[in-house]
This record gives C-alpha cells, structure tokens and sequence, in this order.
C-alpha cells in the first residue's frame, strides 16, 4: 500500500473493526481506544522543534519554544499520564506548556484537556464548533460519540487565525466534516539548514457509518464536509503530514527518525492532493447511497 496518510487510517478503523469482530461504537470500540490505543509509548523528536508526546496510536504533539510550549491534542483522558511522563522524558517541564490546541473534539483527542489544563495551567484554543464542544463537554460532530469534562476555551478561533508563541507561528485551516471545527495545523520548521512544511492533520470528512442527510448533532455535515476538503486542497502540499492517529503512520521508521537519516522518513507530501481527492470521492459516494438508501 501506497504511505497514504488517509489509508492509513482508513486501514486502522477497518483493523480495528474487523478484529473486534463486533460492530463500531459499540462498548468494546471505545475500549480500544482507552486501552491499546492510549497505550504508553516512547516521546521522539519528529522534525525541528516538533515531538511526539503521544500514545501507542493516538497522537499528541508538542512543539518546544524558549518562550514555552504548544501541545496540539491530549488524547484520551485514560493517556494523560502518557503525555506527562512522556514530556518530562524528553527533558520539557509540562508547567511550560503555555497553549494547548486540537485537530477535532472527540474523546480521543480532547478528552485529556482539562486534566492536562489543570496539570499545565495552559490558556486552550480551539476553533469555532470545536469550542462550543469543548466548553459543554459534548461531542456536537455528526458522531456524537461520548463527552468529557468541559474545558475553559480562552480563545476561540476562526478560518485562518494563527497561534504564535516564541519564533513558532501555527496557522489554523478550518477543514469541518469530522467535527464542526475540525483544525489542520499548519507550520514550518528548520531542521538540519532545510526548511519543512509540516502539517498536523485534522481528519477529513465524517467517521465512516454516520448519517449525514439528517445528521442531528451536525445539520450541515455534508456542505461542511465539501468545504473542509475544498480549504485543504487550497492549501500548498506540505513536506510533512502528521495524522492524529499515528501508529501504522511511523510504522518501522521511530529508529531511523531518532537516528536523524535524511531524507526526513517522514516526507510525504506527494500524497496530500492525492488523499484529499480520494475522500472527495468517498464523500460523494457515501452521501449517494445513503441517498439511495433513504
Ligand atoms: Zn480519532
């Protein structure tokens, strides 16, 4: 298989699905989630001032400044001592972590916000629609999966808006569909006297099996889905894609990542026009046969 961040994920549901044996979002779902998933895992240096921080498949970033830190998603709630043990390994202070930002408010990716606000005393940021979700505690995306506990929003963002801390400029793209303010991150990074575009994915279009015609939480899931993907596709291909579940993404290349081979074993970039394309068309057909299907 092509080194497809978006079959890669695609890849992981489908794993996890099958070898359950048992339909998704049932009980034995989410515990994959906090189990396996949320499993501990060594922190790397990714690229330039970008770590992993995050579990055995579900991701958390932090990107290092002298002026403090960002950490973009915390995962579950059951990885919370993951992320911390994992940002003390590398030598940062978690009380240094200044903001904290996400790619998509469901559980596997917020669900640690509060605790990780308290432990850090960070201001969080998060995109319209995601914000409203984080400050009731309420997964308002077209799953409506379970909560967590509400999180202070002290900014909420818009298409575009940028997070600045240190030398470090984020820029939000607002790409909705998974959740009402799903957020790809994007930054650049020298590493080595190259310079890299580095994206952190915020997933694109719906979890698979949602309805999306009368979708209750998310009314305009499919034009919101349409927009998100038109935004990314806008966007300059970036070197480096870094997905919010991990696992088969670093699949076999953490040594060489550690090790520091150039060419980055993260270069990616040619795959970004083409994977927006593919969930473009299996948008388009997920929403034709449920079309046919109603
Ligand atoms: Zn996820």
């Amino acid at each position: 298989m092509r080194n497809s961040v978006l079959a890669a994920a695609l890849l992981l549901v489908t794993t996890v699905a099958s070898a359950l044996g048992q339909a998704m979002y049932s009980e034995a779902w989410y515990d994959s989630f906090r189990g396996p998933m949320s499993a501990p895992a060594e922190p790397f240096k990714v690229v330039g001032n970008i770590h992993y921080v995050g579990a055995a498949d579900i991701s958390s970033w932090l990107v290092t400044t002298p002026d403090g830190h960002v950490l973009i998603d915390t995962g579950t709630v059951e990885m919370h001592d993951v992320v911390r043990d994992n940002i003390e390994a590398l030598g940062f202070n978690p009380s240094d972590v200044e903001i904290i930002l996400s790619t998509e408010a469901q559980f596997d990716h917020v669900g640690g916000h509060a605790r990780m606000q308290k432990l850090t005393g960070a201001r969080v940021m998060a995109m319209r629609g995601d914000a409203e979700a984080l400050s009731t505690g309420t997964d308002n995306s077209a799953l409506g999966a379970v909560g967590w506990e509400p999180v202070k929003v002290d900014r909420v963002l818009e298409h575009g808006d940028t997070v600045e801390i240190g030398a470090t400029t984020l820029r939000a793209v607002h790409n909705p569909g998974r959740t009402q303010g799903t957020t790809t991150w994007m930054m650049a990074v020298e590493d080595g006297g190259r310079s890299y575009n580095v994206a952190f994915l915020g997933s694109m279009g719906p979890n698979a099996g949602v309805a999306l015609h009368r979708n209750p939480q998310h009314k305009n899931v499919i034009t919101d889905s349409r927009l998100g993907l038109s935004r990314l596709k806008a966007e300059k291909a970036p070197n480096i894609i870094l997905p919010n579940h991990a696992q088969s993404f670093f699949g076999g290349k953490i040594e060489q990542i550690k090790a520091g081979v150039r060419p980055h074993p993260l270069l990616n970039g040619d795959v970004w026009t083409s994977d927006i394309v593919e969930a473009e068309t299996n948008l388009e057909i997920t929403v034709d046969a449920e079309m046919q299907g109603s």
